[in-house]
């Protein structure tokens, strides 16, 4: 063709030859004394990412993460087996434990400079797998975060339901919003997973944190199976610190209910002083009665005002340390979004 280079022409049969450009998923699972249940579980994921590369919704380059959280026993080992034989999958070992929150987290930073989207999953099974496809699905139709939620707890025992079911609304309570029933089972875009680099806080609650980034957000269903094998890391004592570090790293709630207590019972001391008084006064009272009373009242009511005005300062200073961003942007007029994938 007159006055067209070789590399125009190129581009040009390349542009026409070139598939729909489809979103590279990396599935992060963090794996802590898992050695029992990988070999059973890592095919099933390898078979439902297999699915969703057939179907033509995600990337053929997409990749599997494991995360060995500093495990005692052969979990690396294993990890390290699977990539060697499948490239699809990948792994990176924490130099000790440091709990499932952290493990998650290292993945998804790990994560996020070479996809577009990722998928955070409990590697025991428990998750129903079939759910990332619909989550995928989501993201296409826009949402940047997908939940997952469990739809019954018939798995789990009563006091596991009541339990977690008493969580959720203390967290709500307590000013820490929450999805109802979601775990860490999530999808979430590599553009939420930038935005989310800025939250510095060491305390980590993933659930309670994402949903401050922002960005369209979307749920998905699934029933929540027994472990396949192996035992729980989460027995009551794990369970009730993750429901504390929720509260606090993400509230500061508690502080106000103290000032606010404060208040009330510095209002009821002047009112006691005022009794006692009169009391006094009446002569109703034997020598002494009156002026411990006002004391007693006077001070308890000082004390715990003082502590909860302390206590507003201390939340000031948390919620500075942690350096989040005080803003984040969507999209620009001059910017308008738009998503390149990188496979
Ligand atoms: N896990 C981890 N580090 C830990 C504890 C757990 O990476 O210190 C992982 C574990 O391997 C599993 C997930 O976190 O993939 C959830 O743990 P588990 O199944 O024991 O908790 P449960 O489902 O009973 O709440
Ligand atoms: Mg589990």
């Amino acid at each position: 063709m007159a006055g067209q280079t070789e590399k125009d022409m190129a581009e040009t049969v390349n542009t026409y030859e070139t598939p729909a450009p489809k979103p590279l998923l990396w599935i992060i699972v963090p794996c802590y004394n898992e050695q029992e249940v990988l070999p059973v579980t890592a095919p099933l994921f390898r078979e439902e990412l297999e699915k969703m590369i057939s179907a033509g919704k995600v990337s053929r380059k997409s990749r599997i993460l494991f995360v060995n959280d500093g495990s005692a026993d052969s979990t690396w080992e294993i990890i390290q087996e699977l990539a060697r034989k499948d490239e699809t999958f990948l792994g990176i070992c924490q130099s000790r434990n440091r709990g499932h929150q952290n493990a998650v987290l290292a993945g998804l930073m790990e994560a996020r400079e070479h996809c577009d989207i990722t998928i955070s999953i409990d590697c025991d099974g428990q998750d129903d797998v079939s759910a990332m496809e619909r989550m995928v699905d989501a993201y296409l139709s826009g949402a940047e975060v997908v939940y997952g939620v469990r739809s019954s707890r018939k798995s789990d025992s009563f006091f596991k339901r009541i339990t977690a079911r008493s969580f959720y609304r203390l967290m709500n309570v307590l000013g820490a919003e929450v999805v109802y029933d979601h775990a860490d089972y999530r999808l979430v875009s590599s553009r939420v997973l930038q935005e989310f680099a800025d939250f510095h806080e060491v305390n980590l609650f993933l659930r309670g944190m994402i949903p401050l980034v922002g960005f369209p957000s979307a749920s998905v269903s699934y029933e929540r199976q027994e472990r396949m094998a192996g035992s729980s890391h989460y027995p009551l004592r794990k369970m009730l610190q993750l429901a504390f570090d929720g509260i606090t790293s993400l509230s500061v709630k508690p502080i106000n209910m103290i000032a606010g207590l404060g208040g009330i019972i510095s209002l009821i001391g002047f009112l006691g002083v005022l009794w006692a008084i009169i009391q006094a006064v009446r002569g109703a009272t034997v020598a002494g009665w009156a002026s411990i009373i006002c004391i007693v009242c006077f001070l308890g009511g000082i004390q715990l005002l003082s502590i909860g005005v302390i206590g507003e300062y201390i939340g000031k200073i948390y919620l500075e340390s942690k350096h989040r961003p005080r803003y984040i942007i969507s999209e620009r007029t001059w910017e308008p979004y738009e998503r390149h994938y990188k496979g």
